[in-house]
């Protein structure tokens, strides 16, 4: 695009060139950050059938609307326009609590759904171009530091179509340019631009563009490094988009990543030229990749990277006749360990005790994932209809209060909802899962860590309630 005639993103690349410019502390700079919105085409037949409604209802042109922290130009309808008000403020206050400061400044907004009704000269040329291909652009302006690339007293303009989360994407960016004077390298910018209008409040599940979800589930899985460290630029495509998002989902959510991740993003915010993703997650880059992959192969709306996340603590190891080994399986998490170490061919008795169900109020399982009959539950919980009920439904989590999300991917297994699973892990790879003969003989398929779940699809395990305990013994006639 031409209107970036600062050579504020190309100089920061090298230190030779910054130690060339250095002499000159600041010069007026433009950056401008083009995007591309997922799904352009059915973005603009909706456009067009909006537009068509706009026509039977005309509407009088873009008007003004103001909250705390937005002033936003709209030809949205007053209801919608306050809307919009109260989605962006929401989400400037997760943002800005995520990164622990308070927006300063006014965030300016132009968000265009009919651009006919928006007068000639409303619009600069490089957001109305952006607006005409269905898109969105954060044009900022101010001084630029040389040495640090910092953009000074930076004051930011968003042009949107009010689609897709656009408007929210872009008040991201503006945010942190206006805030920290630049929004890092591509994959954190726009990764956590993304992230930015998927957020909810307290919760950790997977919001976002269903396409996103048919997409990512849908192809060869790009490296990490390829993200991490590609040149691509910023507008690309909504695909790669798709990716960092992805990455950025995992390392803010997963309990083994996320404490590394909001400093990273403070340190990139701050331009630390320590704060690179190699650096902070170099010694971890086996494990990520794992459960990037992981997450890749079984995420879909709602699933929750908390309750999937890796445990690679807990230490495994054989078992002996003297020694059983013992676990505890919750029906509501991915793979956990069960410390138990396996050789290919290992006769191993197992006994499980417990019942699980895989929905709030749903029926009660065995381990075999035997469904119990309705009334066994009724007995042992005589305060079901009365009393008991209500503190029991009191405590339930807020995940568990949480409507569910329509999934985008069919789930498919070969074993029965509940039963007890097993997989081994071996080297960063995953066997295929077997079923475990809960109060059987259990024979390894091959070497590896178990791990072992309740079976269910995987972005529906947050309402799974029970546990199941389970033990492991050297076969008695081995
Ligand atoms: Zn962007």
């Amino acid at each position: 695009m031409s209107i970036n005639p600062s050579p504020f993103n190309n100089w920061s690349r090298t230190a030779t060139a910054r130690q060339l410019l250095a002499m000159v502390l600041s010069v007026l700079a433009i950056l401008a950050l083009p995007d591309f919105v997922s799904g352009q085409t059915s973005a603009k037949s909706n456009a067009k059938e909006k537009g068509k409604k706009v026509d039977s209802a005309p509407s009088s042109g873009p008007r003004d609307y103001r909250s705390a922290n937005f002033l936003v130009h709209t030809d949205l309808p007053a209801e919608e326009a306050n809307e919009l008000l109260k989605r962006l403020e929401t989400m400037l206050a997760l943002i800005s609590k995520y990164w622990g400061r308070p927006n300063k400044q006014t965030i300016e907004m132009f968000v265009v759904r009919d651009l006919e009704v928006w007068p000639p000269d409303s619009l600069e040329p490089p957001g109305r171009e952006s607006i005409e291909q269905r898109a969105g652009l954060t044009i900022t302006r101010g001084s630029v530091n040389r040495q640090t690339g910092q953009l000074l007293a930076a004051k930011s303009r968003v042009y949107a179509i009010a689609d897709r989360g656009v408007p929210q994407h872009e008040a991201v960016h503006a945010y942190c340019h206006q805030t920290f004077g630049r929004a890092g390298p591509t994959w954190y910018a726009e990764g956590m631009a993304e992230m930015g209008h998927c957020w909810r409040e307290g919760e950790s599940r997977v919001h976002c563009l269903p396409q996103n979800v048919k997409y990512l589930r849908s192809v060869p899985p790009k490296p990490l490094r390829a993200i991490v460290n590609g040149r691509d630029q910023t507008g690309d495509s909504w695909q790669n988009y798709a990716w960092r998002w992805a990455l950025c989902h995992l390392l803010a959510n997963n309990p083994n990543y996320f404490d590394r991740f909001r400093p990273l993003g403070l340190g990139i915010l701050a331009d630390q030229p320590d704060a690179t993703f190699e650096r902070v997650y170099g010694s971890m880059s086996q494990e990520i990749a794992f459960e990037y992959l992981f997450f890749l192969q079984n995420f879909d709306l709602g699933y929750e990277v908390t309750l999937t996340a890796w445990d690679w603590k807990t230490k495994f190891r054989s078992v002996t006749a003297a020694l059983p080994v013992t676990c505890v399986v919750e029906a509501k998490r991915g793979w956990q360990a069960s410390r138990l170490q396996v050789k290919a061919g290992d006769e191993i008795e197992i006994s499980a005790e417990g019942t699980w169900s895989l929905s709030a109020d749903g029926p009660e399982f065995t381990p075999f994932g035997a469904e119990l009959p309705a009334s066994k539950p009724d007995l042992e919980k005589p305060g079901k209809s009365s009393k008991a009920a209500t503190p029991k439904r009191a405590s339930k989590s807020a995940t568990e209060a949480l409507e569910e999300l329509p999934s985008v991917m069919h789930y498919e297994s070969r074993f029965k909802p509940g039963q007890l699973v097993g997989v081994l892990f071996n080297d960063y790879e995953l066997s295929e899962p077997f079923a475990i003969p809960a109060d059987g003989v259990f024979v390894a398929p091959g070497e590896g860590q178990l791990f072992l779940r309740c079976e269910e699809a995987w972005n529906r395990l947050a309402d799974n309630k029970g546990k199941v305990n389970v033990k492991f013994k050297l076969k008695s006639d081995k």
